[in-house]
């Protein structure tokens, strides 16, 4: 499947955040545009900044803009806070749940260990990164995900990770139950969901 794949952190220092979801994150290290210095800043207008909301969050989930058109339709006929919806759906595919479960260490990553066939879900493989796990779902490793050199290091690795109060995890089996269903507060919060509302709704 086609999506963004550029300098690293190219997006987060164009858009000011950390979208890439690492700990290593360039913004952290130098948090200015990337290319020339900008003489002056041009007046943003309101639709331009909701662009750029909308950009933001479509770049950290890795979703192309029919997607995640697809996902604001369904969000806004929903009952409830659209910008919720659209953030809950977005929290709930596979290749978050991995990332967010401390699986990956960024959502890019996680998207490759799920194409890789190394994620189960209730046991069984599921190579699909946007499919979405339900509440009482568990995320694993595949067996070939245990055995693989990957498997070994992240072991080791997910003892220092933190995992959001949605997720139920067993470090030592390398598993993690869906508890509960993600809500407001636990996606970021240089997150905009109602400027990608308006984005779309205007
Ligand atoms: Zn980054």
């Amino acid at each position: 499947m086609a999506r963004y794949i550029g300098p690293k952190c190219r997006k987060c220092r164009r858009y000011g955040a950390s979208l890439c979801g690492s700990a290593k994150c360039a913004i952290i290290r130098r948090p200015t545009p990337p290319g020339p210095r900008a003489v002056r800043r041009r007046k943003i207008s309101d639709h331009g900044q909701q662009l750029i909301e909308k950009q933001k969050v479509r770049f950290a989930y890795g979703v192309l803009e029919t997607q995640f058109r697809r996902y604001y339709e369904r969000a806004a006929s929903r009952p409830g806070v659209t910008g919720n919806n659209l953030m809950q759906q977005l929290e709930e595919r596979l290749d978050n749940v991995v990332y967010r479960a401390g699986f990956g260490r960024t959502r890019a990553q996680s998207r490759q260990l799920v194409n890789h066939g190394l994620i189960a879900v209730d046991g069984k493989k599921l190579s699909i990164p946007s499919a979405r796990v339900r509440l009482g779902q568990e995320i694993s490793l595949t067996e070939r995900g245990k055995r693989s050199e990957y498997g070994k290091i992240l072991a080791e690795e997910i003892r220092s990770r933190d995992v959001p109060g949605w997720l139920e995890i067993d470090r030592a089996a390398l598993k993690a139950r869906m508890a509960s269903e993600p809500g407001p507060g636990d996606w970021e919060p240089h997150f905009n969901p109602n400027a990608v509302v308006e984005y779309y709704s205007r």
